[in-house]
């Protein structure tokens, strides 16, 4: 199989062992500004379009800092999340706060911060009155059910997955909240994750803009904004191909220009809440060879865990594994690359044909940009490990540092329980 390329030479990556210790996730400032760009160039046609980062795909606010001065705002889901675009500055429309089974002070928060509020439920019309009062703008997020296939482990298939309304609670939602005296609406959608087919993420901007069309001639309201969510695919494998972010941009420009503008709804702005292909493969983690044990497979441990990165557990996914040092050598040794936890899905590969490891080699784990550290548990009382951001000088910086027993025990008050 193809290999994948570091985002900087491997010397960075063994100084960086060296200076704060296996394991760390490392990530690249200048590819995260490049991909940022990249996105924006791609609606550079689109007036007002907005990115708002999906802060749980990696919730570090020095990560935020840097996408903000980009121009891309925040989409939070949590209480948390809001906290985090807050303390990065952001405000008001930059924040979009899509949330499900949502608790009554995140909404409020949400509002505090003049956030743009998407609904997940027609029954949060009522919760939010009666907790915070309606706002002036609200947004609904679309359900489109079985009227629209695709989906996947992570997400479900749309008639599966708990997110939205359906088609009828939607517009009974802008009726109902336009007579209760909300001025301004914007849609939502969020189908699809990790789509790689620009054909497919067109398709659900077509989708959206025949709902805005149709709420336009049924309702006589003509929507502000359309937020298609996030899912634009990370190509994790070397031999798949990337997502054409410019094709995305181009289709969607074309379904826009044919049915938008013609109906009257040409001011309709765009946003978008791309978390995955941001960050993702900006970020590596980097971990080293402690044990090879052989049974009836061969076996590589290494200090890293399912703390650390729990896709490959959670959903099966594949990340690829570069052998620091070995990149040359033929991948002709079959091993399972393997974590600490006492959980048999505690792996990073299974059966992957990689060159002979030896204990001290470092292993980068690619693409752990999102939806990487922040999913990591502590499951068996391991620790979640530190951040590195390879700063666009060249310099290394700690972002974020490892936990330590007294972190985990920071919730016990056992007398006697030691952290060390
Ligand atoms: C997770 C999520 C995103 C980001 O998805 P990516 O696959 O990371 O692009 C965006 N919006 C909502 C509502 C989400 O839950």
């Amino acid at each position: 199989m193809a290999e994948k390329r570091l985002f900087c030479p491997e010397e960075k990556i063994r100084e960086a062992a060296e200076q704060f210790g296996t394991p760390f996730h490392l990530y690249d400032e200048r590819g995260i500004r490049r991909q940022a760009r990249e996105l924006l160039a791609a609606f550079a046609w689109a007036p007002g379009f907005r990115e708002h980062y999906a802060v749980k795909a990696l919730p570090n606010p020095y990560i935020l800092e840097i996408l903000r001065e980009e121009g891309l705002g925040a989409d939070c889901s949590s209480y948390a999340e809001l906290l985090m675009a807050e303390a990065v500055g952001m405000r008001g429309a930059e924040i979009c706060f899509t949330s499900n089974n949502t608790p009554a002070e995140e909404f409020a928060k949400a509002l505090a911060l003049g956030a743009t509020v998407n609904l997940d439920d027609f029954s949060h019309i009522a919760f939010l009155e009666q907790n915070c009062g309606l706002p002036e703008l609200l947004s609904f997020r679309y359900n489109p059910g079985a009227a629209r296939g695709g989906g996947n482990a992570i997400i479900g298939r749309p008639e599966e997955a708990k997110y939205g309304m359906t088609h009828e609670q939607l517009l009974r939602a802008v009726e109902v909240c336009r007579a209760k005296g909300v001025q301004r609406f914007g849609l939502h959608t969020m189908i699809v994750s990790n789509e790689l087919a620009a054909d497919y993420i067109i398709g659900t901007a077509t989708m959206m803009f025949e709902l805005a069309v149709e709420i336009k001639d049924k309702l006589g309201v003509a929507v502000e904004f359309i937020n298609l969510g996030g899912g634009l695919g990370l190509a994790y494998r070397p031999d798949e191909p990337d997502l054409d972010i410019a094709a995305v941009g181009k289709g969607i420009r074309r379904e826009y220009e044919r049915l938008l503008a013609p109906a009257g709804l040409g001011g309709v702005t765009l946003a978008m809440e791309s978390g995955r292909l941001m960050t993702g493969p900006h970020g590596i983690l980097v971990t080293r060879a402690v044990h090879t044990k052989n049974i009836y497979r061969h076996y590589i441990g290494v200090d890293a865990c399912m703390a650390h990165l729990m896709r490959p557990a959670i959903y099966g996914a594949y990340h690829h594994i570069t052998v620091l040092g070995k990149q040359t050598q033929p991948a002709d040794h079959v091993y399972d690359v393997v974590g600490s936890l006492c959980e048999n899905n505690d792996k990073f590969a299974v059966n992957r044909s990689l060159p002979e490891i030896q204990v001290g080699d470092l292993l980068a784990i690619h693409d752990t940009g999102a939806h990487g550290l922040t999913m990591g548990f502590n499951y068996n009382g391991k620790l979640r490990c530190q951040e590195l951001l390879l700063q666009e000088n060249g310099t290394l910086r700690r972002i974020r540092r490892s936990e330590t027993m007294a972190d985990l025990f920071a919730t016990l008050d056992y007398p006697g329980l030691k952290t060390e």
